[in-house]
């Protein structure tokens, strides 16, 4: 006998969708979570603002061991679907670089959206419920400190492992290496560098300055902006390239990347020949960022002194600064897990265990991670809905 038809285990971002979904088509549902309130990282999300999508979001925008899982479901329920569902419902939004979409109020008005099919198609929401494991028997039996649990389907979307201080857990990971699912190892991803010994004192002196750059790392590179802070780097292009970066590796940094500077240090030294390099530096970046990257010697050069080498020098500094970060500053402050439930485990269209028929994994769980941007509850979404629409048998 089971209680519901779907138990979904995790009220986050994409456990609410699936909810909505499968109980928008008269399944019974009943989420699970052990926070004490839905939703808590939505209303965290964005400032306060929520980027609840990107309006170029595609399957290029994610990263995961297999780049095409994301796209049938992607291409199910889209960043238009998203969208039109949010104007529906009156909340007022805006759009930001690179197509990133915001609240103009508040993240609440998103979280109320998704709450609204749960509540009105009768999903039991059981909060503050530890969970102590998942067995497959004639159904699934879901086991907490309220007691045991039944239903034909059980959908993890505990999210990944980052910000453990709101509730992040290992849970959904473990549920799948209990069922035999391979899972890819996890990793911080959209966080924070940070340096050690004099790396980190120099790089100090910088604390506070940002500036546009494009950084490169493992074949992938991002144009947007690096802020230098106490601990090391952070700003957007720092963020992004983090998902892809791997302990040991060096950041190939290009200070100056929509300036053509060996044409522009010509042009100074034409104009002005014994004007000194750091001078004519410090037009184009803060000075304090001259002062670090070149020795007094060569700073002081006057631009008619500088020979080939030299210039080659500061092209090769300017355009491919390398610097190595020791670590990240981890799940404290990441905004995602990479890694995740191997996706050749599941389904792209549905999000079910192939080894393990009723059992589906949605969100950051799998191992699809999302840019920064919008990208990552896009994939809440669109997973969600595809389980949610296949366990309603659609
Ligand atoms: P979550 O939304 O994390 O939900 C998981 C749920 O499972 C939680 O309610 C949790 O309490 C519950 N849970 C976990 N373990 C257990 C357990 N053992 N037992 C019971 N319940 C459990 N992405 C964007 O696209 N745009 C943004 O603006 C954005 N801003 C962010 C800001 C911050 C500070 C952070 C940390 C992340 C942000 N993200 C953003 C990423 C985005 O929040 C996540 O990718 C998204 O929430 C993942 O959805 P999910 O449903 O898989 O997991």
């Amino acid at each position: 006998m089971k209680d519901v038809d779907l138990i979904v285990i995790g009220a986050g971002a994409a456990g609410l969708m699936c909810a909505g979904t499968a109980a928008g088509f008269g399944k019974s549902v009943l989420v699970l979570d052990h926070a004490e309130k839905a939703g808590k990282k939505i209303l965290i999300s964005g400032g306060g603002r929520c980027n609840f999508t990107n309006r170029f979001a595609g399957p290029a925008n994610f990263i995961s061991a297999n780049p095409h899982f994301c796209k049938s479901a992607l291409a199910r329920f889209s960043a238009a679907d998203f969208i039109s569902w949010v104007e529906q419902n009156g909340i007022a939004y805006h759009e930001r670089e690179h197509g990133q979409l915001f609240c103009d109020e508040s993240a609440r008005d998103i979280l109320d959206m998704l709450l609204q099919p749960c509540h009105e198609f009768g999903s039991r929401f059981m909060l503050n419920t530890e969970i102590h494991g998942v067995e497959k028997h004639a159904s699934f039996v879901v086991k907490t400190d309220k007691g045991d649990f039944s239903a034909a389907s059980v959908a993890i979307a505990t999210g990944g492992l980052s910000i453990p201080k709101m509730g992040a857990s290992a849970f959904g990971l473990r549920v799948a290496e209990a069922f035999g699912l391979n899972v890819i190892e996890a990793n911080p991803g959209l966080v924070p560098f940070t340096f050690t010994g004099k790396e980190k004192e120099r790089l100090q002196t910088l604390a506070g300055i940002s500036l546009d750059v494009t950084v490169s790392n493992r074949g992938t590179a991002f144009t947007e902006a690096m802020l230098f802070t106490h601990r090391g780097l952070s700003g957007p292009a720092m963020l992004q390239i983090s998902s892809y970066w791997q302990p040991g590796d060096s950041l190939c940094i290009n200070l100056l990347p929509a300036c053509d500077v060996r044409a522009l240090l010509a042009e100074k030294s034409q104009q002005r020949p014994d004007a000194q390099l750091a001078t004519a530096l410090s037009e184009i970046l803060p000075k304090r960022l001259v002062q670090l990257l070149f020795d007094a010697d060569l700073r002081e050069l006057r631009l008619k002194q500088l020979n080939h080498r030299q210039l080659e020098q500061v092209l090769e500094t300017l355009q491919g600064w390398s610097l190595k970060p020791n670590g990240t500053e981890g799940y404290r402050t990441a905004e995602v897990t990479t890694g995740g439930v191997d996706t050749n485990e599941l389904s792209s269209k549905t999000m079910q265990s192939n080894k393990v028929p009723g059992l589906y994994f949605i969100g950051e769980v799998v191992d699809v991670t999302g840019h920064l941007g919008g990208f990552n509850f896009q994939w809440a979404w669109s997973s969600g809905y595809a389980a949610g629409m296949a366990i309603a048998g659609i």
